[in-house]
């Protein structure tokens, strides 16, 4: 890997960019790393280079793939965070340190996937971008683990199958998630891995290419009477999503159909009906196959229309149907819209409420300095997340104290709590609570219910209602008892509270 790959994608992207600088960043980086090798032998500046590589593929900002030349500066060379700084400025900086801290944090007391989730949820509130840094890193980690201890080979691939990959796909980063997969999969499982890659890769992938590429030619050449400007590609389901299908569905290699899809992209939405019908008037559609994502995206923001018809030899073929801008949306998820907002200054599909949030503000920010900045006033300030000790995230209003957290919980936690761990010591049931607190509560049985002296203290309406209601309740509890038990019935029952 090289430099000037980089720059050549980078400036693919946007020719815009400001390469000069990346050009610095690799200078610096290149000079600290030294002669350090790393333990596959080659020299050291391999591995940030191809995680620079991997963040310009995805299309990530300039600052960002800067900070990917130099994430492991500080942790691994003589150069400290400042000298970063000094020489690049704060925000190459701040995604750089945000990275050693990522890497750095250790908490006790809890297994190892909520420590990995909570570190991932506040590097989230602090920038996004150090989270596709930390994902480009671990993806060139992935694919250097053949220099790594067995032992330490399977934790690696487990993590990453577990935590990473789901969250690439939150962000719709489908890129890296599949790649991340295939890797996890060949190392934690590699007998299935071996069967599968060689029905697959060596017995059925040169068939099916012969296939596509009738298929291509056939509808390249109607689309051109058609005038339609179309690109399209052959795209094959990748290895663990193959074996997960088998898994899941108990079904045999050969049983599996969709492992292959024809990737049609067009300039506009009308483009994209108008090649329907034409895929339609070709080849018979399975209507029951057939699926409008643009009318209606999926939960996750994607779109595109999908179609399955009897193509040449009456077999099965799926078409996937979409814009350019679908199509970047779908391999690169959030860091596509960085790069949109920069070249079109818009976005237009679905996406699920926090990244829906995030890209409204995208739309109205001024810059990436201003967007960021916005994102966390709007999406996470105000917000703070909280842990249980299995790892359940909890996100409740600035300045929320144990009981507004043991409320969120369970309305029964709530009223039963007495005392609250936080980050393994006792505290009082006022304190106030921060991001990143790993919070237990401790219950005491035969409490009969909730102190009203909380209501000076708890920040959450829905802890404010469930103490007001219990305490209502009691009174007439008492009300009732002294009259003989008549107005029990009245007594209101606790009702389900919807945020
Ligand atoms: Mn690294």
């Amino acid at each position: 890997m090289t430099i000037e790959q980089i720059i050549n994608q980078v400036k693919e992207n946007d020719p815009k960019a400001d390469t000069a600088k990346i050009m610095a960043a690799y200078s610096f980086a290149k000079t600290a790393h030294g002669d350090q090798l790393r333990k596959t032998g080659e020299p050291y500046i391999q591995h940030p280079l191809h995680t620079a590589f991997i963040l310009a593929q995805i299309k990530a900002d300039v600052p960002t793939i800067m900070a990917g030349l130099l994430h492991d500066v500080p942790e691994d060379t003589e150069h400290n965070i400042n000298e970063v700084r000094q020489t690049f400025g704060s925000e190459v900086a701040e995604l750089v340190d945000g990275m050693t801290k990522l890497g750095k944090l250790k908490y006790r007391g809890i297994d190892r996937y909520a420590e990995s989730m909570r570190k991932m949820f506040l590097a989230m509130t602090t920038d996004l971008r150090v989270i596709l840094i930390k994902f480009a890193d671990r993806l060139h980690n992935l694919r250097t683990l053949e220099g790594v201890k067995p032992d330490k080979r399977v934790r690696i691939a487990k993590e990453s199958l577990e935590i990473y990959a789901p969250i690439a796909g939150l962000l719709g980063i489908w890129r890296l998630k599949w790649q991340m997969e295939d890797i996890c999969f060949k190392y934690l499982h590699p007998e299935e891995y071996k069967k599968v890659e060689y029905r697959y890769e060596i017995e059925k992938k040169s068939e099916l290419n012969q296939y596509i590429q009738k298929v291509k030619t056939i509808l390249t050449e109607k689309l051109k009477e058609e005038g339609v400007a179309a690109e399209i590609d052959g795209r094959f389901k990748h290895l663990y999503s193959i074996w997960q299908k088998m898994e899941n569905k108990h079904r045999k290699f050969d049983e599996i159909y969709d492992v292959f899809a024809l990737r049609v992209v067009v300039p506009t939405v009308a483009d994209c009906y108008k090649v329907l019908g034409i895929i339609h008037s070709l080849w018979r559609p399975n209507y029951n196959r057939f699926k409008d994502y643009i009318a209606v995206s999926k939960p996750n923001g994607y779109s595109s229309l999908h179609t399955t018809v009897f193509g040449p030899e009456g077999k099965a073929t799926e078409f996937q149907i979409r814009t350019r801008q679908m199509h970047e949306e779908a391999s690169y998820g959030i860091a596509a819209h960085w790069s949109y907002k920069q070249k079109n200054g818009s976005t237009g599909t679905q996406q699920p409420d926090w990244v829906q949030n995030i890209l409204n503000i995208q739309k109205d920010a001024k810059d990436s300095q201003d967007f960021l900045r916005q994102v966390k006033l709007d999406i996470f300030h105000d917000r703070i997340f909280v842990f249980t000790p299995k790892g359940d995230v909890y996100d409740l209003p600035e300045h929320a104290t144990p009981v507004d957290f043991a409320y969120a919980v369970h309305t029964d936690i709530g009223d039963k709590c007495s005392k609250a761990m936080v980050n393994g010591k006792i505290t009082q049931l006022d304190q106030e609570l921060r991001s990143g607190d790993l919070v237990e509560i401790i219950v005491e049985k035969n409490r009969k219910g909730p102190n009203t002296d909380w209501l000076k203290f708890v920040k959450t309406k829905r802890a404010q209602e469930k103490i007001k209601l219990y305490t209502r309740r009691a009174r007439l509890t008492a009300l009732g008892k002294s009259m003989g038990g008549k107005i029990g019935k009245y007594i209101p029952t606790f009702r389900k509270n919807k945020k």
